[in-house]
């Protein structure tokens, strides 16, 4: 789900989820899926085919190399088809529940208006997180910048008049430069 969720909303991938899921229970189940009937299943979510194609390999890997468990590192994840720093956190701080800096669009956004990061690149982002954060809050952090930027700290007129952290935050309090 996570290699699907890239540019799509939460809302269309939890509902193909449903379904997914019936069908598809292991790794395995989708590594020896046909490609087009697999793509087929997944055609609601945007770029579908490549997503597919790149959930396949990524599959067949899990099953070749990992006896098709997904693995607890960031390092090992990022090895896997179709799979960059952010899935892999997300796979390590929401599957696993361990410690994870997660850098989504939502969480980059609020890190920059509250001036804890004023990074570009979401990788070099995540590591200066990694130092200011301490290690026991990184999954933590990182879901509650992604709820406030999804709910209040919004892309688009975010609702600083009802935000609980105006008065640290520069942007909201009128004082960014
Ligand atoms: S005050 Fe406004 S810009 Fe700052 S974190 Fe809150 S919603 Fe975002």
């Amino acid at each position: 789900m996570a290699i699907l969720a890239a540019q799509e909303s939460d809302k269309v991938v939890n509902e193909v989820a449903k379904e997914f899921f019936k069908k598809y229970k292991t790794p395995k189940d989708i590594a020896d899926a046909n490609l087009e009937g697999f793509q087929n299943d997944l055609k609601r979510i945007n770029f579908y085919r490549r997503k597919a194609k790149l959930l396949k390999e990524c599959c067949e890997k899990l099953v070749k190399f990992y006896n098709g468990e997904v693995p607890k590192t960031v390092d090992e994840l990022v090895k896997l088809p179709g799979v960059g720093r952010k899935t892999a956190n997300m796979v390590i701080g929401g599957a696993y529940n361990l410690p994870a800096i997660i850098v989504d669009r939502h969480v980059h956004r609020v890190t920059q208006r509250i001036s804890l990061s004023k990074q570009k690149n979401p990788d070099k982002m995540e590591r200066e997180l990694m130092d200011i954060v301490p290690k026991e809050f990184w999954t933590k952090f990182s879901l509650l910048l992604l709820t406030h930027g999804k709910t209040i700290c919004k892309a688009k007129n975010p609702q600083c008049d009802k935000c609980v952290i105006r008065d640290l935050c520069a942007y909201g309090s009128g004082t960014n430069d």
